[in-house]
């Protein structure tokens, strides 16, 4: 119960009773708050008045599509957005549209498996940021719309090059341990293999610094993490 993310209110928008009913059991266990809707009409009733702070979106609703509900969640709150997919071909759809979703899960999945990620995606720092835009040096973090300038010229970061940079930008001057990274963006599950941290640093910080192999603003600090200085 130690864990902060464990009063976190969840919404479960699902239409399938025995999928509600074992979340409903499953979520709550770990300490969630569990709210229901099994509409989107009753989904953005509850987006008001509960306002949840991570929302479990299945893609086939009786009144209308996910997708079209994550995109317009996308829009207008800042609250994440876990979709649940039926069929691998909607997984298709949930990553080629760019709706922003936080993630996804395919049924059938596992409870564990789904709570990891909801903790992950709780992680985020842009999800518990207050400002929407990070200046520091002549680089430029929009939080919101998911890019970064530098001297005014948009700089392509891939997902997780992005997700990285922004739990740096969000402890400015601090240290993030690599543990905190790796559980943060792969949901600790990949523990055993640190070099995939390695690469996205390395690749963030040719996007970054003048001299990557000389850098002045990402930080290695040996055997410990890394640290993000203005
Ligand atoms: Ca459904």
């Amino acid at each position: 119960m130690a864990d902060p993310d464990s009063r976190s209110v969840i919404l479960v928008v699902e239409d399938e009773e025995s999928y509600q009913d074992a979340l409903n059991v499953g979520l709550t266990v770990e300490g969630f708050v569990v709210i229901g809707a099994t509409n989107i009409a009753q989904a953005r009733q509850l987006m008001t008045s509960a306002k949840p702070d991570l929302v479990l979106l299945d893609v086939m609703l009786p009144d209308g599509s996910g997708i079209d509900y994550c995109r317009e969640l996308h829009d207008s709150t800042r609250t994440p957005v876990i979709m649940v997919t039926a069929r691998t071909s909607e997984v298709d759809v949930v990553l080629g549209l760019e709706i922003g979703a936080a993630d996804y899960v395919t049924k059938p999945y596992r409870l564990r498996e789904l709570i990891a990620r909801i903790r992950a995606v709780l992680r985020r720092p842009v999800a518990c940021l207050d400002q929407e835009v990070a200046c520091f040096g002549d680089l430029r973090i929009d939080f919101i719309r998911r890019t970064v300038t530098r001297r005014g010229l948009e700089i392509e970061l891939s997902r997780k090059e992005f997700d990285l940079l922004a739990l740096f930008a969000t402890r400015l001057s601090q240290v993030v341990t690599r543990e905190v990274c790796l559980d943060t963006l792969w949901w600790g599950l990949e523990l055993s293999d640190t070099r995939t941290l390695d690469t996205h640093v390395k690749r963030l910080r040719q996007k970054i610094e003048d001299d990557p192999t000389n850098p002045r603003h990402l930080i290695t600090i040996r055997g410990v993490g890394f640290r993000l200085d203005p």
